[in-house]
């Protein structure tokens, strides 16, 4: 299977604005951000989408949503920030490779679109 977009940005094949790595997930700037702070979270290891893991991936999971926290934290998000996971077409995921944005920066309106 040929390699998702966010695998070849993990590997350094491809540039991006990294602002978080560890041996388990990469956190980088997203090309196209909805707010000043917009930043994906990835598994270096590509599960498609939050639909397809299992509990094998429960530790990974989670040390995804805590190094979300960290990097919000980092970034200076100390009045809020919101995760998203996009999970399938009705969500507009359009990368299958499970990723966390972290958005923040500005207030965010509920319900979301
Ligand atoms: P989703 O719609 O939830 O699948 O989110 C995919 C996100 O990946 C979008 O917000 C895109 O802007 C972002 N994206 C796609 N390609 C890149 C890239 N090369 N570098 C950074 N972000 C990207």
């Amino acid at each position: 299977m040929s390699k998702t977009i966010f695998e070849r940005i993990c590997a350094k094949e491809i540039p991006a604005h990294i602002v978080y790595e560890d041996d388990q997930v990469v956190a980088f700037r997203d090309i196209n951000p909805q707010a000043p702070v917009h930043v994906l979270l990835v598994p270096r290891r590509p599960i498609p989408r939050l639909g397809d893991a299992t509990t094998a991936d429960a530790i990974l999971l989670g040390h995804l949503l805590l190094k979300a926290a960290e990097v919000a934290k980092q970034l200076g998000l100390a009045h809020g920030y919101r995760l998203v996971i996009n999970n399938g077409r009705d969500a507009g995921e359009s990368v299958p490779h499970l990723h966390c944005h972290l958005l923040g920066g500005r207030a965010m309106d509920w319900p979301p679109g």
